[in-house]
């Protein structure tokens, strides 16, 4: 009879060394692509994912133009080399349903009547993956689009959250989502307005086990908020000192240029 496998140890470690409400480890870079509007580079965990905001500008052709509000165009792809076995360059179906959902959350957040006949593009490429890339590229994208200065209701925070051996853990790895029981529960959140704009769910589980998984999952989104916040903070604040030092340049120019043109 096959060993059964241990997702938890007694010491209540994971597989990979987390505790059950651990994150992987998440690194945000927002602005990092200079012809973009807005841009942000995230690493969570093994997955990689860049993100490139275009708009709002005008719709084309004319005929798929709303007057009322913008369109959210919403493309996930993953490279050829991002997964085990080389995958086809082609989007599949999956590629395609990931777009879809993700487009919809982030249309929850975007105050899209303020740019009628526009649309808004965010192209999302995956270029490393470990389980968790549609809730990392959400997040990335989010952090693209106040990058981009478009303006929203509050920041979209994602994660995923779900079963393994019996064990409900917080942002599962591609080894636990493989379980035998495994259930895979990924989901965002408005987090100040305490909406949620994704919850989708692969496999079954009872009430009792999902409430549990669902808090452990909005836990989760709320420290990505907190990440997606800082790193925006961060990059405001460069922002900021470049501005100042151009200001201190042009000033001490100015100062130079009126001593030389004094008269002596
Ligand atoms: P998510 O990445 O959002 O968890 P899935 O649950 O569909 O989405 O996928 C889990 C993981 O399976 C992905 O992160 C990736 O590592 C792997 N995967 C997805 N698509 C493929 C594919 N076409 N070929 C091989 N591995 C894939």
């Amino acid at each position: 009879m096959a060993e059964e496998m241990t997702y938890v140890n007694s010491d209540g470690l994971r597989l990979d060394g987390r505790k059950v409400d651990e994150l992987r480890e998440i690194k945000i870079t927002p602005s990092v692509l200079s012809r973009a509007e807005g841009s942000c580079y995230m690493e969570w965990g093994q997955n990689k994912v860049l993100v490139g905001v275009y708009g709002p500008r005008e719709a084309l052709p004319q005929h798929i133009q709303d007057p009322t509000k913008a369109l959210v165009s919403f493309i996930y792809r993953m490279a050829t080399f991002s997964v085990s076995e080389r995958k086809n360059p082609r989007p599949g179906r999956r590629e395609i349903e990931i777009s879809k959902v993700c487009g919809e959350a982030l249309e929850a957040a975007i105050f899209l009547e303020r740019f009628p006949n526009t649309t808004i593009d965010i192209y999302t490429h995956i270029f490393d993956s470990n389980a968790g890339t549609r809730v990392t590229a959400l997040a990335a994208a989010a952090v693209a689009l106040a990058d981009a200065g478009i303006p929203m209701k509050d920041m979209v925070s994602s994660c995923a959250v779900g079963r393994a051996g019996g064990n409900i853990v917080l942002d599962l790895n591609k080894y636990e989502e493989d379980a035998p029981d495994a259930v895979d529960m990924p989901m965002a959140i408005m987090p100040r307005k305490k909406e949620v704009v994704l919850l989708q769910m692969d496999g079954l589980m009872e009430k009792k086990q999902w409430f549990e998984a669902f808090n452990l999952g909005v836990q989760g989104c709320m420290s990505v908020y907190e990440m997606q916040k800082d790193a925006l903070k961060k990059r405001y604040l460069e922002i900021e000192k470049d501005a100042m030092q151009e200001i201190e340049k042009a000033g001490a120019k100015m100062d130079k240029a009126a001593k030389e043109g004094e008269p002596q």
